[in-house]
């Protein structure tokens, strides 16, 4: 299992995004999001992704270097063609859009169509709250089916997850809830597969709609040879909740921005919405941040569960994870870094040169 420095695995990432004929800047942007992915502990949809997305290059699926430009545009809103680009990069375009328009009006929301996989949705939050933003965002996968509806055997919809970013008195820890309204992300799904674990009761069920623990039975390559589905955030009780967010999503992201949805063929690989919202036009930053502080001491006071130390705010588990994970470096497992290596080759890239710790 290689354990690989931040350097080292952006350097060679950067490396095998321009490979695919990605300009440097948009190669780095790529490969900085997969890697903050990995930082932030979602395994899922860091470096794990290199080889879909090279494979989506190599194919004509995806189009490295396109220009994303808007097609339609009020004071407030932008409607962004990604020309098929990088997720990252087509996002990043956006939520800058949506930023400058909450700048000039209080709020900017930028829908995008012809993206790439934009990967984890909270690093967009983050770019709008550096900015003295609230961010918020959803992205369905147009075409895709692998979440039941609430009450359903089969996959219907997509992992669809939904974001909300708020800034803090404290810059370096804003709120950011970012979550798939599955049960999990699907990536975690790959992640198990790849190490070889099970994952807990009440995530998937196999073929047949029953419910399973072993992964694999979720992409029909387990002992049921018909491929399983993930359930709604929720799940088996209460995944009505995560079933309405998730049909929510598919509307905001995947209908309003023409990508399509989960009926559909898709243009592009997620739908996206975006959206900033300047405090300054409410009740103020500094009122803002004061009262959510407030807010948050008076959720974390005691007492609490047995067992339970302290109560988190979303966006701390995944500062834990890169504080640690940038001081020791991003462990792999062997078989995802065999895939990258593929993918590296298929691109004309030699393999990493340093930087692997253990
Ligand atoms: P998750 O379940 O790990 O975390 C969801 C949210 O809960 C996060 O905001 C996290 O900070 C918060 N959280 C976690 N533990 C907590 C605790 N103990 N107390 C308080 N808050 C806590 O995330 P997920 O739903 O598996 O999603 C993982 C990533 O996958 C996200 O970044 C999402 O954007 C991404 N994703 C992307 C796509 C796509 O198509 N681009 C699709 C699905 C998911």
């Amino acid at each position: 299992m290689p354990t690989v420095t931040v350097e080292a695995l952006t350097a060679y990432a950067v490396r095998i995004f321009a490979g695919t004929g990605a300009p440097l800047d948009e190669a780095r942007i790529v490969a900085e999001h997969l890697v903050g992915a990995n930082l932030r502990g979602h395994d899922s949809h860091g470096v794990i992704r290199i080889t879909s997305y090279v494979e989506r290059a190599r194919s004509g699926a995806m189009v490295p270097g396109a220009r994303p430009h808007v097609v339609k545009e009020s004071v407030s809103t932008a409607l962004v063609d990604g020309g098929l680009n990088y997720g990252p990069v087509v996002a990043t375009y956006a939520m800058d859009l949506a930023i400058t328009k909450a700048r000039e009006t209080g709020v900017g929301i930028a829908s995008a169509f012809n993206s790439g996989h934009i990967g984890r949705v909270g690093a967009y939050g983050e770019r709008a709250v550096a900015a003295g933003m609230i961010g918020i965002g959803s992205v369905n996968t147009p075409g895709t089916r692998i979440v039941t509806a609430f009450g359903g055997a089969s996959r219907r919809l997509g992992t669809n997850p939904i974001m909300i970013a708020l800034p803090t008195e404290d810059p370096a820890e804003p709120f950011v809830l970012d979550m798939a309204t599955s049960v999990v992300a699907e990536g975690k799904l790959r992640v198990a597969v790849n190490a070889g674990k099970h994952v807990p009761e009440g995530w998937i069920l196999d073929g047949d709609g029953t419910p399973t623990t072993e992964p694999r039975d979720f992409y029909g390559t387990g002992e049921n040879e018909r491929a399983g589905a993930l359930l709604p955030v929720g799940g088996p009780r209460s995944g009505y909740k995560g079933f309405g967010l998730n049909m929510a999503v598919e509307a905001l992201s995947g209908i309003l921005s023409g990508s399509g949805s989960a009926v559909e063929g898709a243009r592009g690989s997620n739908g996206v919405f975006l959206m900033a919202i300047d405090p300054e036009r409410f009740a103020g930053f500094e009122a803002f941040t004061g009262m959510f502080a407030a807010l948050a001491a008076h959720v974390q006071a005691p007492p609490l569960m047995d067992g339970v130390d302290e109560v988190l705010l979303a966006g701390e588990p995944e500062r834990r994870a890169m504080r640690e994970r940038s001081a020791h470096g991003i462990a792999l497992d062997e078989e995802t870094w065999k895939q990258i290596a593929e993918a590296a080759a298929s691109v004309g890239v030699s393999p990493i040169e340093g930087g692997i710790t253990a």
